[in-house]
């Protein structure tokens, strides 16, 4: 059976699915796609909860790009409904709690200092750096007048250090430093998140846009089958149930996992969602909202922003929590740890996978890195432009 297929997929994220599409589409071959999950879309997969709201199972993912040969391409698959999205640090006050948008901006400025402060410091930087500019903690902290320093402080503290030691389990002194430095502070009263040219969501939600893209006559799709336990590498070549395969092989699965973890596992963080229903129109002031000084959690989503569903008396909210990856069953690794140790190991397994010629890993399981869902399709369809030259 394997030997109609001119191509295997492994993993129907957006780098598989987009793979997938091209292949089929573009090259005219017969693609199969194995998907080790019961559903396609990968991290960015959405459904409907018991309470009758669309979540996002594997964390909240809102489509954002400057590039628009993605943008075009993915609107053949989905009408988009128009969202920026908008992200609060909510943190402990004298009184109650404030809330600043993050990346820091004028609104946060204004809201977090007494007016008279607040406005002495806006004439300051304005003048400083001019208006609508990101400017950098570190350009801050050089700065000769103490009161901007002490900004910089103040976003350092109340915006950054904490949020960032829950998300990567670190002490402040093991923050990468060149990390902090870029931590801005944007001149402007725009509250977005994203300043990029198009944003937004899939209209009907992630999974039917994933389900169109796989939707063609050359490509069957097969859920729930762990590609692993069906390919094998052996002397420079893929066998797939114990045949030779001599198509292209894409695998967006996890680069150690490939070759049994041999030379150790590869470092990740994961996240653990608590997802809880409330009988209420709406939960928070914004889509998201992160802790970024208290609270073990690092930030709630509330879907119904995002995805725009009306539901009244309803709605769903989900609590992140970041630790280390185990690989125990059920684990997902969510976010590689970038540092050299990790990227030397990496290498090794790059290395094991190049003696395989027809293999291609792709995704940010597959190559090691963060790479967010239209940086990801514009490598697929890079890549498949390599392999249909
Ligand atoms: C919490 C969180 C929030 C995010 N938010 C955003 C956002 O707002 N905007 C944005 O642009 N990006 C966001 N991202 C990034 C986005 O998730 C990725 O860009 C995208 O998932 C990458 O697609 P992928 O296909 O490489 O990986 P994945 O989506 O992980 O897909 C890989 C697929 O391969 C399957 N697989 C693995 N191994 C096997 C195997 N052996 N056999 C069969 N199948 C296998 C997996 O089950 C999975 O379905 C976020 C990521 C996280 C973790």
């Amino acid at each position: 059976m394997e030997q109609q297929f001119d191509c295997l997929v492994i993993g129907a994220g957006m780098a598989g699915a987009v793979a997938a599409r091209e292949l089929a589409e573009r090259g005219g071959k017969k693609v199969l796609v194995l998907e080790r999950r019961d559903h396609v879309g990968g991290n960015a997969y959405d459904c409907f909860d018991k309470a009758g709201v669309l979540i996002h199972k594997y964390g909240p993912h809102i489509f954002h790009t400057n590039n628009k040969r993605v943008f075009d391409y993915l609107s053949r698959f989905t009408p988009w409904r128009n969202y920026q999205h908008q992200v609060v640090a909510n943190i402990p006050a004298e009184e109650g709690r404030l809330e600043l948008p993050v990346p820091f901006n004028l609104i946060s400025l204004r809201a977090a200092f007494p007016p008279e402060q607040a406005a002495a410091l806006e004439e300051k930087l304005l003048a400083a750096y001019g208006p609508e500019r990101k400017v950098t903690i570190l350009e801050l902290r050089e700065h000769a007048d103490p009161s901007i320093r002490a900004l910089a402080d103040y976003v350092y503290e109340h915006v950054f250090v904490r949020y960032t030691m829950k998300q990567w389990g670190q002490k402040p002194e093991d923050i990468d430093p060149a990390t902090t430095a870029r931590v801005p502070v944007f001149l402007s009263e725009d509250c977005r998140y994203f300043q990029d040219e198009y944003q937004g969501m899939p209209l009907e939600g992630y999974t039917p846009m994933f389900q169109r893209l796989l939707d063609h006559p050359d490509i069957t799709v097969e859920t729930g089958v762990d590609a692993l336990s069906r390919m094998e590498l052996a002397a420079g070549g893929v066998l797939l149930d114990g045949a030779p395969f001599a198509g292209t092989v894409i695998y967006t699965g996890a680069a150690d996992e490939l070759f049994g973890c041999k030379y150790g596992r590869l470092p990740y963080r994961t996240l653990d969602f608590v997802f809880e229903s409330h009988p209420v129109d709406w939960w928070q002031s914004h889509g998201t909202v992160n802790y970024t000084v208290d609270e073990d959690y690092t930030r709630i989503t509330e879907f119904k922003y995002l995805t725009g569903q009306e539901l009244p008396g309803k709605t769903t909210i989900m609590k992140e929590y970041s630790r280390s990856y185990t690989g125990a069953d059920g684990e997902i690794p969510y976010y590689a740890i970038i540092n050299e140790a990790n990227n030397a190991l990496y290498a090794r397994y790059r290395e094991e996978a190049a003696a395989y010629p027809q293999l291609r890993l792709l995704g940010r399981l597959a190559e090691y890195k963060y790479y967010n869902m239209d940086a990801i399709a514009a490598r697929a369809l890079e890549l498949c432009d390599e392999l249909l030259k």
